[in-house]
């Protein structure tokens, strides 16, 4: 039996169900915009479409069935998940850029984790988010990720296969999916409007603003959230106590990343802090700590009378590596005072705070000579000094470092295009637009390209794709209808 509880929310299930099943019958088509407009059309949705396509879905931890979207098959719960997952890695910084760290800890999430979960036969995939808000996430269908910001201030192994394990545990639990006032889907979309929110900043200047577009892909951009309710959270602790274990490692590990919270906000008090968003999506207290000791005190009692020594804490690889990732965040936070002397130019229309800019840039591609973003940020202040030769020499750096980095292959192209190199220009976009393909600005910039290109179907054709991304009401949606208007004249 489902069983669910309001009215509300049997309207946002229903409706989205319905979405659900259009989308169904379209899936083979889908290129991602067309995903998307699709997505954003939910709320609207929500409204429009009569109950009577409620789905019942199966938690598959616990065998209980519950009410969700339109009977959502496990290959689209994947298939989401897949859709999702490249802009959100483009909006929050992309990968973070040291293979070894990253195999290290995929080893330990999809070799070592996930085929000891009640879903082993998900395609599970982990990745480092190169973004300073120390976060973690889990998408519906296995992809899991975390932030450098977060991994940074963990101390143990044994702390983070507990922090993955809990992640995998909503995915194994499928909270996502559950109608309990928010479906996956909404959830989703939840998190496509904190995207417009971040995105909103560059809208106020528009989409040729390159400062504002790349610092909205990396440091200031929101990261998409799923907000799960306190049950849920407690229910993906003790999955992660169960995984950890089953993977060897001492579950009592766990609560430490709690106390680490619990101590930067307290020492934080009113103050803001990277935290305050992920304090605001996973509240949190002091039972959730003794949750975690009650768990394990009452399954595994010679856990926690310490006597099984076997239990891995921690590893020296794993000191080693998160020790290099530390000092890399040192690092990063330097990026993050440069950014702020830049907007400080703009805002004071004053080129001198651009002198320590480039200095501390420099700096920091000096000590992480292969992270990208360092050479993107000095091209950002090399085009704030007009300078675009040595904006595209310090991007091409950035491209061939990472050719993956949506904010190195945005820039380009708006340099490019800056430049009238209107081939170039569009390469870049277009490669930028597959790297990121909820963001309105490559497709918008590209219909520009286009007309330059004299190719006014082309044109037209990407300036209905930024309209189908853009927020509602937002200046880049408003620009790119005003140039399809001028196109149908011209015509
Ligand atoms: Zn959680």
């Amino acid at each position: 039996m489902c069983s669910y509880a309001s009215q509300g929310v049997i309207e946002t299930a229903a409706a989205a169900g319905g979405a659900v099943r259009r989308a169904q019958s379209l899936r083979k088509a889908l290129a991602p915009p067309q995903l998307l407009r699709w997505l954003s059309s939910l709320l609207l949705l929500a409204v429009l479409t009569a109950p009577g396509l409620l789905g019942c879905c199966r938690d598959l931890v616990t065998g209980e069935s519950f009410f969700c979207l339109g009977e959502l098959s496990v290959a689209e719960e994947v298939e989401l998940g897949a859709a999702v997952a490249p802009s959100f890695l483009a909006q929050s910084g992309g990968r973070y850029p040291d293979l070894d760290l990253g195999a290290y800890l995929r080893e330990i999430v999809v070799t070592k984790l996930a085929p000891r979960t009640h879903r082993p036969e998900l395609p599970w995939s982990f990745d480092i988010v190169n973004s300073s808000q120390p976060n973690a996430f889990a998408l519906p269908g296995g992809k899991v990720f975390i932030t450098r910001g977060l991994l940074a201030r963990l101390e143990t192994e044994g702390q983070f296969a507990h922090l993955m394990g809990h992640e995998l545990g909503h995915i194994c639990h499928r909270h996502a999916l559950r109608g309990q006032g928010r479906s996956a889907l909404f959830d989703l979309l939840l998190g496509i409007i904190i995207i417009g929110t971040a995105e909103r900043q560059v809208l106020q200047t528009g989409p040729d603003d390159p400062l504002l577009v790349t610092s909205t892909a990396g440091a200031i951009g929101n990261l998409a959230f799923l907000p799960f309710d306190r049950g849920q959270e407690l229910e993906s602790d003790q999955r992660g106590i169960d995984y950890a274990l089953a993977a060897g490692y001492d579950p009592r590990e766990g609560r430490k990343t709690f106390e680490m919270f619990l101590r930067i906000k307290r020492e934080a008090g009113q103050r803001e802090t990277v935290f305050d968003e992920l304090f605001n999506t996973h509240p949190l207290d002091e039972r959730r700590i003794d949750e975690i000791d009650d768990y394990i005190a009452e399954r595994h009692p010679a856990i926690a009378a310490g006597q099984r020594h076997e239990l891995i804490a921690s590893r020296p690889e794993f000191e080693n590596q998160i020790g290099r990732l530390r000092q890399a965040d040192e690092v990063y936070a330097r990026l993050d005072t440069a950014r702020a002397l830049i907007g400080d130019a703009r805002k004071r229309k004053n080129q001198s705070p651009l002198d320590s800019a480039e200095e501390i840039l420099r700096g920091c591609a000096r000590d992480l000579p292969q992270h990208a973003r360092f050479p993107v940020a000095l091209a950002v202040v090399a085009m704030e000094r007009k300078n675009p030769a040595d904006a595209l020499r310090h991007l091409d750096r950035a491209c061939a470092l990472d050719p993956q980095l949506f904010e190195a292959r945005f820039f380009r192209g708006v340099v490019y295009r800056e430049t009238m190199k209107w081939d170039s220009a569009r390469e870049e976009l277009l490669a930028a637009h597959e790297l990121f393909p909820m963001s309105p600005f490559p497709s918008f910039l590209l219909g520009e390209v286009c007309e330059r290109l004299e190719d006014p179907a082309e044109a037209a054709k990407w300036y209905r794709a930024a309209i189908d991304v853009a927020p509602a009401g937002s200046e880049v949606e408003r620009r790119a209808r005003a140039r399809l208007r001028d196109l149908r004249h011209a015509a």
